[in-house]
Parts: C-alpha cells; structure tokens; sequence
C-alpha cells in the first residue's frame, strides 16, 4: 500500500486537471488519476465565457494566458451570427460587446489546447499525473480516504476528489443515483478548416437541428450539432457514418454550412448523445468530493458545462488550501478537510443546479423540435438578439476575494457566542409550506401533503400545512390578503417560506379551482422578492388517471414558473398515499419519486436558507 498524503483527483478532464493545478500551486500533493492512456481529448472545442475564463483566472499561476493564448480571444466588436436553416439573418449577438460589459471575453478553444494548456499548468505546479489507471472505487475513514484503483493497488490520502466525469465511480459510490438521463438529442462535434464563413461564430436553426459554429483560432471553425433523435441510434454509426447522415440532413441548407459539416477533418468527429441528472442532493462523503460534470453534468445548450468545472475548481482550491494551511491532519484543526469539502459544496451547490435546470430548458428551446417549436425559436431568437435566454446572472460570475483580501470575520467575544450560535441556527433552518389543494378534509391530496410534510421534518425544516379546507378563501381580487385574515396568513407563510409543495388533486386534467384562487393571493405578495421569487417548488398531481396527471403536472409547474419559483424539483404524478418511509417497508416507486422531489425541495430550502442572511442584507 502506498501511503500517499493530501490529494487524490479520479479523473484528467478540465475539472480534474484544473484542480490538479490550482491544488498544487497551493502546496498540496496533488496525484490525479486518469483512465485513459494519454491527455488528449478529442470533440472538437468549446467556448469559455466570462465566469469560466474568470476561474481560469482565479486558479492561479498562468492559467489564464494559456488559455488566452490556445483559443479565441473575442475581439470587442465580435458579434455571433444567428441564422436560420436557409442562410437568412435573424439576429447578429454582439458577444464582444457582452464580454466587454463583464469584464472578461468569450473564449472558444480547442478540447485539446485546452487541455493540454490544464496538463502544463498542473505539471508546473507540482501535480504528479498517473495515466492508464483506472479509481475503481475508494473506502472513506475518518482520518484517510483508501483510493482502490483497477490495478489492484490503494492509494491513501487526505482528500479525494471525483472529476470522473458523468458516469463517475467516485459518484456511484457516493449517491448511487442510477445513470443519467437522455435529454432526447444527440450531438455530432467536429471542425473544419479553410471554411467559407470566415472566422465568425455562427448559430444555425433547423427543424430538430441546431448548429454552433464557433472559431479557434487560425483558419480553424468547430462546430456542433445537436440533432432531435431517439437514444443510440447516431453513436451506433460510428463517425464516419454520422458526418455523412448529418451532411445528408442538411440537405437545402445554407451551402457553406452543409460544405463546413462535408469537409471536416473525419478523424476529430465525436458522437455524444446528450444526458444530463437531476442535481444531486450532496456532493461530499467525509473527506471525498464531487467536481465538475461528477457533480452536476448538464446538457450542453448553455455551453457552461467546463466553464462550471472551473468555478468548481478555483472554489474548492480555495477551500482545501485553508484547510491544508491551518493543519488539516492534526485534531487541533481550525479547518478540517471535511469541512473545507462542505464549504465548497456549499458555495457551488444551489449555483450549479440553477445552471443543470436553466441548460435542461434552453436545450429543449433550441431543438425547434416541431414546425410550430421551431418559429417559436427563431422568432424568439430575433426578437431577443441573442441565442440564449438571459445569461447575466450565468455568466457574470466572479470568484469570492482571495483570502489575503478578505476582512478578518470578528471574534466572538465569550458572552455573545451561544447568542450567535443561536441565531445562526434560526437563520438556517429551511421553512417549507405545503398547500392541498382538495377541499374535502381528509383527502388523498391533504394526506399526501402531510406526508410530505413528515419527510421535510425529519430532513430538518419548519413546515406548514395548509389543507384545502384553510385555502377556500372568497374569490380573489387585488388587496384581498391586506384584508382577509386567512388570506394574510397564508401569505405571511408564503412570504416565509423557503419552499413550497403544491399538491392538487387531478380535476378534468387541469388544477382545483381552490388551489388556483389561492394562488392568485401570491400576486398580493410584494417586498424585497415578490412572488414566490427563487423558492423552489415542488409539484404533486393526485390522481390515478396518468393522462390527466401529465396535464395537470404541466399546469402546476407553469404556474410554478409564473410565480418565479426557481428552480423546479421534479412534478410527482401519484394515485395514492405511499407507506411512510420510517416503516421498514420498502417504498413503492410513487413513493420513492416523492420522496426524490421532497429531498431536492429540502436541500434547494436549505441552501436558500443558508443564504437569507445575505438575501435580507442585498433587498436592505
Ligand atoms: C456536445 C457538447 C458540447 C459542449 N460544449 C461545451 C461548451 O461550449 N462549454 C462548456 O463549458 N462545456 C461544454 N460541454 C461540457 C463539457 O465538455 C463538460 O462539462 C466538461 O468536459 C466536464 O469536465 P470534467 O473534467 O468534469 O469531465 P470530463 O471532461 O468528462 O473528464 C472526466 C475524465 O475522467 C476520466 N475518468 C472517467 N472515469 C474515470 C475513473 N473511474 N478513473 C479515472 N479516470 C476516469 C475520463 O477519462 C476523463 O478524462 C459540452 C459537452 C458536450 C457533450
């Protein structure tokens, strides 16, 4: 066995050599462990945005001049073209403009310099890289972590960080969540040189096809496809076969982009059907975290999938550093490992599952899947200006102050830490409102909303029940719940509230009418975040005909949306009310995707809750 201290990376991508880099730049002994036989990926390129090329900034050492100097740097005046099939202009996107704004430019590269500009970073900072070998698994212990590699060998250290990317062992082990999801498109990636559209970014919308064209630099585009299509079925041609069925495709589109998709280079095609999962409720095992698409893999509509790997890891190099500087090993730590680990998941959890959910949407958008979806899309496109929705929030990310930059946190003094502990503890205690939406008391909707109810408690928060005979306030109109004191006191729940489940019984495929007026009542709440502004919501259809249930799903999550909530957890449909999860017996499915939708409402509380302190201060 060999006994290795500090840091173990399963997994040479972007995350892992990133951290890699950044890790050992800050004294840590860094092994990263790669599958794979060389660093050398293949698929075409990607693009930085600002957030991402600001955490390439952050990781230290000349990260960010390497990676300046691999790809594109995008000049001020640059703009995106976006196109529809036929070559005609539906919109120019001034990215230029946009990564001056943000202080940061879009940076589109190839996989491989990108790589390879990560490697001699890492290499440089001290990282030792260990190709061919595959972490097969690992046992956590208090004081170590046993990294159990296909060698048949363990390696013993002080932190493990999965970057195994979306089928990782170090997750399996940890969540053992299944696999991920099919998001109903595949993608063929390529590039091409010598193409006739120049050195200009390109987005082209077809029926069930959209393509992304960006440069990397000499006369080289890369593009991508995404392309509507049941699962397997492009990765089982092999590459050739698929650069000649997509070219087919295009068949009566713009010539330069048929020739760009005909002329690429065959041995850089890559088929990658698209997955992404339902973000995960926890990203630490003790001493072992997750990173970068281990943790949050996410359908690559948004292009945020690396440039996340490296927020990841500027975020958690920062926290093991800390953790690492005060002595991590010894009992009289300030900082342990595990809770260095915590703290980064902390910090990028709630992130990273808005930008899974935000992604997951705009994937389906840009499919135009349909004659009707596709000029929806494009007259959305025009219109807006942009190929995306709103991405401010996405990418104008920037790393916290570096910690010789951070004011000192006061010391508490001996009589004011139980009171700071206390109102901590009060500040962080997730509050979640259930509402049923059945007047009959007793029903299967109120019995399914306690049931919830229970799990939310036993997972730590404060919860309210409103059944639907509470609900059944008169008719709404505007300035009802400044008078009627039922009303005001849902509303004060609400206003509380850092997450809410609606359950509604399946009437005629459609919500009550009960649950609908009190919904209403939301547009009465005003203050710093009116409606239900970023509370998570979660959804529950009562009903056994599955049909109605779909359509009654749908209506509550689109109001769900209208009221702000953000994100979604997953809508559950159920017939009736599953055997609690404390019985020894085992859940029923409806059960066990109850109680999915009621810990992703808990933990997206919970994070909330972490952060109303700063909430409060940022409505002050
Ligand atoms: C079509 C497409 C387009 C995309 N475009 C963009 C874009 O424009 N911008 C963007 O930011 N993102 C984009 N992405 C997403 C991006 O590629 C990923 O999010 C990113 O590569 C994740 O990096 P990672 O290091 O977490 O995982 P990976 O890149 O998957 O790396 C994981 C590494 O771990 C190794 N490994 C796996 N299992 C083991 C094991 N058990 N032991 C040891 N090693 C192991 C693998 O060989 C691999 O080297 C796109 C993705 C796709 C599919």
């Amino acid at each position: 066995m060999v006994m290795k201290k500090s840091v173990v990376i399963a997994g040479g991508g972007i995350g892992g050599l990133a951290a890699a880099g950044a890790l050992a730049a800050r004294g840590l002994d860094v092994t990263v462990v790669e599958r794979a036989g060389r660093i050398d990926s293949g698929g075409s390129g990607l693009v930085l945005y600002p957030n991402g090329v600001r955490a390439a900034d952050a990781l230290g050492g000349r990260v960010g001049a390497r990676i300046r100097a691999a790809g594109h740097v995008t000049a001020d005046d640059e703009v995106r073209i976006l196109m529809d099939a036929s070559g005609t202009v539906l919109a120019e996107e001034p990215i230029g403009a946009a990564g001056r704004e943000l202080g940061a430019p879009q940076i589109p590269v190839l996989r491989r310099s990108l790589h390879r500009a990560l490697l001699d970073e890492a290499l440089a900072a001290g990282a030792a890289v260990r190709l061919a070998t595959t972490v097969e698994d690992y046992t956590a212990h208090e004081d170590h972590v046993a990294v159990h590699l296909d060698d048949g060998s363990t390696l013993v250290c002080e932190a493990l960080v999965g970057a195994d990317g979306i089928n990782s062992a170090v997750r399996r082990r940890m969540l053992d969540d299944g696999p991920p999801q099919y998001r109903g498109y595949t993608s063929v990636r390529g590039r091409t040189t010598g193409s006739v559209l120049g050195q200009r970014g390109h987005v082209v919308n077809g029926r069930g096809i959209q393509l992304f064209i960006a440069p990397v630099g000499g006369d080289t585009l890369y593009w991508t496809a995404k392309i509507t299509s049941p699962p397997g079925v492009w990765p089982a041609m092999g590459p050739q076969a698929a650069q000649r069925a997509l070219t087919e495709a295009l068949e009566g589109w713009y010539e330069p982009v048929v020739a760009l998709v005909r002329d690429a280079d065959t041995a850089d095609i890559v088929v990658t059907d698209i997955h992404d999962r339902d973000p995960a409720p926890r990203w630490t095992d003790g001493r072992v975290a997750l990173l970068g698409d281990a943790a949050h893999p996410m359908v690559p509509a948004l292009g945020q999938g690396a440039n996340m790997a490296l927020e990841d890891a500027a975020v958690l190099a920062e926290a093991l550093a800390s953790a690492v500087s005060t002595g991590s090993a010894s009992a009289s730590s300030a900082v342990t490992v595990p809770a260095a680990l915590e703290a980064y998941a902390r910090e990028r959890m709630e992130r990273a599952a808005a930008v899974v959910l935000q992604s997951r949407r705009q994937g389906s958008v840009d499919q135009g899947a349909g004659e009707a979806a596709e000029s929806r899309r494009n007259a959305r496109m025009k219109s807006a200006g942009r190929k995306d929705s709103d991405l401010a929030a996405v990418v104008g990310w920037r790393p916290r102050a570096q910690p010789h930059e951070r004011t000192q946190p006061p010391r508490p003094t001996a009589g004011s830490a139980v009171q700071t502990k206390e109102s901590a503890a009060i500040m962080r205690t997730p509050h979640v409102v259930l509402v049923s939406g059945s007047l009959r008391t007793g029903s299967t909707s109120d019995r399914v909303a306690e049931w919830c109810a229970r799990l939310c408690a036993e997972q730590g928060a404060t919860v309210r029940v409103f059944t639907g005979s509470e609900i059944d306030f008169p008719a709404y109109r505007p300035g009802l719940g400044a008078v009627h004191e039922g009303a005001a006191q849902f509303l004060e729940e609400l206003r509380r509230a850092d997450g809410v489940v609606l359950v509604s019984p399946t009437y005629h495929a459609t919500i009550s009418g009960l649950l609908k007026n009190a919904l209403d009542l939301v547009n009465d709440l005003d203050g710093p975040l009116p409606y239900l502004d970023g509370r998570a919501i979660g959804t529950v259809a009562v009903g056994a005909g599955a049909q109605g249930a779909v359509s009654t799903l749908t209506t509550l999550r689109t109001i769900g949306h209208a009221l702000r909530g953000w994100p979604t957890p997953v809508g559950v449909a159920v017939a009736q009310v599953p055997p609690l999860p404390a019985t020894d017996e085992p859940l029923s499915p409806e059960g066990e995707r109850l109680a999915q939708m009621v810990s992703q409402v808990m933990w997206m509380s919970s994070a909330r809750a972490a952060a109303r302190p700063a909430l409060v201060r940022a409505a002050a």
